[in-house]
């Protein structure tokens, strides 16, 4: 099969969660599947092999799985983006759009210098909100954004084109 078959059928699709209408993809099975988890690794950080990459900035939660496994790989620093109120240092904050209602994310202030190369990894990117806003702490904190990476896109949701709007590169691993 090829990469995103191989990739997809290792992701659960659940109807209805976590409300009526969403079809939810769960990717523990595909981290829980060893072959899947390591490809799908491997392929995040294939683009950026031989970069000098400082930091992978991964999301709570599931971007901080996948996010220690790339930094592991390219022989980063790993920075997690939390939701607020979990961090115990200085932080800076953003708030950024949900399908209903606003949320707000927070980093460490030191957590990343200025000029630093910075990966952003999330598991999905649907509507692009939670990546815009993630966008914007990294860039607050004059962040080199070399590119976004995110196992699923959804594309009829069109966060790609708000984070390729941002200036930002955007890769992929299923559609
Ligand atoms: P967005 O802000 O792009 O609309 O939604 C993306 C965020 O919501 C990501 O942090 C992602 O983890 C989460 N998310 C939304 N829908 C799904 C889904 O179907 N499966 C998974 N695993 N995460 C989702």
């Amino acid at each position: 099969p090829s990469l995103e078959d191989f990739l997809l059928s290792a992701i659960r699709t659940i109807p209805d969660y976590p409300k009526p209408g969403i079809l939810f993809r769960d990717i523990t099975t595909l981290l829980g599947n060893a072959r899947a988890f390591r490809r799908a690794v491997d392929e995040l950080v294939h683009p950026y092999a031989g970069l000098k990459i400082d930091k992978v900035a991964g999301v709570e939660a599931r971007g901080f799985i996948l996010g220690g496994a790339m930094a592991h790989q390219l022989s980063s620093g790993f920075v997690p983006i939390r939701k607020k109120g979990k961090l115990p240092h200085d932080i800076v904050r953003v708030a950024y759009s949900l399908e209903y209602g606003v949320d707000e994310m927070e980093m460490h202030r030191d957590a990343i210098r200025a000029g630093e190369r910075v990966i952003l990894v999330d598991d999905l990117i649907a509507t692009g909100g939670t990546a815009e806003g993630a966008v914007k702490l990294l860039q607050q904190m004059g962040a080199n954004i070399i590119a976004a990476c995110f196992v699923i896109d959804l594309p009829d949701l069109g966060g790609r084109s708000k984070l390729e709007a941002l200036g930002v590169e955007v890769n992929t691993l299923i559609s």
